[in-house]
This record gives structure tokens, C-alpha cells and sequence, in this order.
């Protein structure tokens, strides 16, 4: 790309990821909360599904990590992003920010870097507000099967168009019997 046509592009399709500054990187978050819903992984397959069970940092209304700076003392399997290890993690929503820019995909339009506004995510159905049914505090890992959700895994309808939609919600898979412990995977 030249400087010319990257210069008009903003940092996030102009810049690889590990050339970002450590704002640019975090503003790549979208303040969704997804991926600090509980997790649970097929031992056998690999594959992991989202659960409703929300991390005991996580803010249900805010979305937010309630103690961001402090959070992997707190959290022993909370993951922190890094422009290594994001392509491996599969299990980042694919509505994520840092997925998305992996991938060499644009923000969508609900993106706060891209809208200016913080509650574009929430409006667009793709945050986890109203839609976390228990902390984990509450929920023995053994449960965590009962909470098995898949919108995590999902675009909201009409979220990749122009516009506000309504937030959708989804039930379980057919997958409990294979399931095993929960991974917590955060960023
Ligand atoms: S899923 Fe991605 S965009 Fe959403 S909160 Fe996690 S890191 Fe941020
Ligand atoms: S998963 Fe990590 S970032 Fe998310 S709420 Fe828990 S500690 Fe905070």
C-alpha cells in the first residue's frame, strides 16, 4: 500500500497489528463482553460454545470489566490479546474488533471507532447487556451446561447493514453430553 492511500485509511486497515500504539490497540475492543462469557470446551473435539455465564468481573449493564488494570490477578484464565496470539483464538465472537482486524475485515458500522459512539454496540444487539443470566459466582462449573447459549457465536440479524436492530438471543446446543470443564477465555 502506499503512503498516499494508506494516509486516507484509518489506523486500523492501515496498520498491521503489531504496529499499533497500545490506545490504538485497546480501542480495537468494542465493549461487548462477549468473550468474557464462560466457555465450554469438547475435550475430545476442541470445539467450545459460549455459555450465558458471565466472568465475576464482568458488569452485565455496563459490559465492562469491572476491574480492567487489575483483572489477571483477579482472573487466573482471563487471556489477554495480544497481536500473537489473536489469530489462535478461535473462539473470539466473530463480531469481535480484534477478530475482524485479524482477519483483514473492516469495524462495522455499530463499531465505536467507527460510529463515535459507545452505545452503538449495545443499540446493535451485539453486546452482552440484558443478556447475562448468571455470574459465575453463582453457577458451579457443573451447571455451566445449562447455560449453553449460541448467539455469542452469531451476527445479530441485521448488525453488518446500516441501522439499529434488536438484540437476539438463542438456546443451547445439542452438545451437553460431551461437554467437560468450562475454560474461561478472555481477553
Ligand atoms: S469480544 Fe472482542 S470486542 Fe468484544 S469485549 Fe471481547 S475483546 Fe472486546
Ligand atoms: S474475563 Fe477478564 S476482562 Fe472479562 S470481566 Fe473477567 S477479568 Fe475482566
Amino acid at each position: 500500500m502506499t503512503d498516499a492511500k494508506s494516509a486516507a485509511l484509518p489506523f486500523w486497515r492501515a496498520k498491521k497489528m503489531s504496529e499499533m500504539t497500545p490506545k490504538e490497540w485497546e480501542s480495537l475492543c468494542d465493549g461487548c463482553g462477549r468473550c468474557c462469557l464462560n466457555k465450554l470446551t469438547d475435550v475430545d473435539t476442541g470445539e467450545t460454545v459460549y455459555t450465558d455465564v458471565g466472568c465475576k468481573l464482568l458488569d452485565g449493564k455496563t459490559c465492562r470489566c469491572t476491574d480492567y488494570k487489575n483483572r489477571q490477578a483477579k482472573v487466573r484464565d482471563c487471556v489477554r490479546l495480544t497481536p500473537r496470539n489473536v489469530k489462535r483464538l478461535t473462539w473470539l465472537p466473530p463480531t469481535c474488533g480484534y477478530r475482524l482486524v485479524a482477519e483483514g475485515r473492516d469495524l462495522a458500522w455499530w463499531h465505536p471507532l467507527v460510529s463515535g459512539n459507545p452505545n452503538t454496540v449495545h443499540s446493535a444487539g451485539i453486546s452482552v447487556r440484558d443478556k447475562v443470566a448468571a455470574s459465575e459466582k453463582d453457577v458451579p462449573d457443573e451447571r455451566l451446561v445449562d447455560f449453553i447459549v449460541s448467539w455469542p457465536g452469531k451476527w445479530p440479524k441485521g448488525s453488518k447493514g446500516k441501522g439499529p436492530v434488536a438484540p437476539q438471543t438463542a438456546k443451547g446446543t445439542g452438545l451437553v453430553a460431551a461437554l467437560k470443564r468450562a475454560i474461561k477465555s478472555k481477553r
